[in-house]
């Protein structure tokens, strides 16, 4: 689809729900193509990077910085996956590894047991707040629903789906179901059961815009959305720089900077989208010459 990527947001049953969803699949491919990503890469990144972007715009503040990191750290064998994205619909992330060797991996083997962190900031206001989650291994969306329950207290249904084809990703977006606390049990039940019934989400994307996936999700729902003008952009976007790519290198031994320096300077890749940044012997130096003070 040549569509570009948006996130649309609505209301559901009278105003019981929020519905905020998102259409990712250029995100997502552009992801797969920068990072070099195996199929179940794809889909884990995928399905984490659409997570993010849902998750800025639902846990926002009215803050026009704010955004959302999710680190899954499990022992399978794609390692750590990290996804971010800001409420303005910049997302980026990066996969450990992203080629396993066994191929008929779903996510959650390929994530595996361990944590889920979940950061939330508006730089340059105040510390970033962190929550974390053992992984429970039933997929992203349900990790993400499950800290949405449990470190937010917000009642709600998160649908995520990557469609991968042999040239790339074919289709990814996302939906978030949010209950207000004032939500009707009939109501929730009506959710709860469009929801069970609802084809998988990203065989739905790949026939139809996003606009269309959320009403036949929640046909007879008496879904609304709201004014398109308030559509946000999504894209794959790395606010990488010079200065934050050197930063980290204050942090290395005095021993392992010398070595930098010896050999004339260094070359730092940027993990999320692959730039290169090339520091000088005089840029190192400069770098620890810095006053604490
Ligand atoms: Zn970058």
């Amino acid at each position: 689809m040549t569509e570009t990527d948006r996130l649309i947001q609505g209301m559901a049953e009278g105003g019981d729900f929020r519905i905020i969803a998102a259409q990712t699949t250029q995100t997502v491919e552009t992801a797969r193509s920068l990072l070099d990503l195996a199929p179940v890469a794809a889909d884990a990144l995928g399905r984490a990077l659409t997570g993010s972007l849902l998750l800025a715009r639902l846990l926002s503040k009215d803050v026009k910085r704010q955004y959302v990191t999710l680190r899954f750290e499990g022992d399978g064998p794609l390692g750590a996956v990290i996804a971010e994205a800001n409420v303005a619909g910049a997302a980026r992330g990066f996969v450990e590894n992203p080629v396993p060797l066994d191929a008929t991996l779903d996510v959650p083997r390929a994530i595996g047991a361990g944590m889920l962190s979940v950061v939330r900031g508006a730089p340059p206001a105040g510390k970033p707040y962190t929550s974390q989650l053992e992984l429970s291994g039933s997929g992203i969306a349900q990790e993400l629903t499950r800290y949405l329950a449990v470190s937010e207290q917000i009642s709600s249904a998160v649908l995520l789906g990557v469609l991968n084809r042999r040239e790339g990703v074919a289709a990814a977006g996302g939906i978030v179901i949010q209950a207000f606390p004032h939500a009707t049990t009939e109501s929730r039940a009506k959710i709860e059961q469009r929801i069970k019934e609802a084809p998988p989400l990203s065989t739905l994307m790949e026939k139809m815009p996003i606009e269309e996936v959320v009403t036949t999700v929640l046909q007879g729902c008496n879904y609304k959305q709201i004014d398109p003008s308030f559509n946000v952009p999504l894209s794959y976007t790395c606010q990488c720089s010079s200065e934050r790519a050197l930063a980290p290198l204050a942090l290395f031994s005095d021993d392992e900077r010398q070595e930098m320096v010896d050999q004339g300077g260094t070359e730092v890749t940027c993990q999320f989208c692959g730039r290169k940044y090339r520091f000088s012997a005089a840029d190192i130096l400069a770098l620890t010459a810095k006053p604490d003070a």
